[in-house]
């Protein structure tokens, strides 16, 4: 599987940068309050997991859809991989009630596969085996900034969680990349029932981290997923753009495009890190 289309950096432009802050640290400079809004108070940052802290391998790339498809009987072109995703991504935009079920999900893959030339009765198999694959962190690299960012916004007195649309354990995910000591709560759409953006998945992580709404702060890569849905339960939001041209601001929203950027963004010093 590959991330649908968000359009993640292509909203209009805001000046409307917030300032952020962690707990414990005093306010922001007057000027830089009344220049850029309102500060916010940050206890605690969430963290979207796919293409925000991990990336797929090679398994699932068009070669490796290929070897996937091989196994089912099913040959298929991995030169039109890319074009397939794209046209596939309509599936995972049709998640309108919220809850998540697999079915969307491997009907997705079910139409990247036929997308890519596949024909036959192997695809429903092929698609049931990418899709409980996909959910095997050994498949998967750490960005090289996810381990030094989550380790200073911990040592700045952050309380950090994750909120990730996965049927991945989130448990396992945190020992594979030797993340524990960093998390204080993980909610996974599949074990909660319910798929960024609705409201309710947001609610549960700041239950379990123990912090109200305006005290949090949402971290990913997608507009409609992360940013959406944390602003509508009254969270604070920053765009993730790990790639192609990133405004400042998206809808009013900081735009980074390295996690490395997110301890000065937090602590509003303008390129100074913070610890405490
Ligand atoms: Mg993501």
């Amino acid at each position: 599987m590959q991330r649908g289309a968000d359009g993640a950096t292509r909203l209009n432009c805001s000046a409307n940068i917030m300032v952020l802050m962690p707990v414990g640290t005093p306010p922001a400079p007057r000027a830089a309050c009344s220049r850029t809004g309102p500060a916010r108070r940050v206890d605690a940052v969430f963290f979207d997991v796919d293409f925000t802290l991990i990336h797929p391998g090679s398994a699932f790339d068009g070669e490796g859809y290929r070897a996937f498809a091989a196994r089912h009987g099913l040959r298929v072109d991995a030169s039109r991989f890319e074009h397939a995703v794209r046209e596939a991504s309509v599936e995972l935009e049709r998640l309108q009630d919220g809850v998540y079920r697999p079915e969307p999900f491997l009907r997705y893959v079910s139409r990247v596969l036929t997308r890519m030339g596949a024909v036959g009765d192997g695809i429903e198999g092929c698609a049931l085996e990418i899709y409980d694959e996909w959910a095997l962190c050994h498949h998967f690299a750490l960005y090289d900034d996810v381990s030094p960012t989550l380790a200073a916004l911990h040592a700045a007195g952050y309380r950090i969680g994750l909120i990730s649309n996965t049927h991945r354990c989130l448990d396992s995910f945190q020992s594979h990349f030797a993340l524990e000591p960093f998390i204080t709560a993980a909610v996974s759409s599949s074990d909660h029932g319910y798929l960024k953006p609705h409201p309710s998945i947001f609610r549960a992580a700041l239950e379990r981290v123990g912090i109200s709404a305006e005290g949090g702060v949402m971290v990913g890569d997608s507009m409609t997923h992360d940013i959406a849905g944390a602003r509508r339960v009254g969270m604070a939001a920053v765009l993730l753009a790990r790639s192609g041209e990133a405004p400042e601001t998206a809808d009013g929203v900081p735009v980074i495009r390295s996690l490395a950027e997110l301890p000065d963004l937090l602590a509003g010093t303008n390129g100074r890190s913070r610890s405490r």
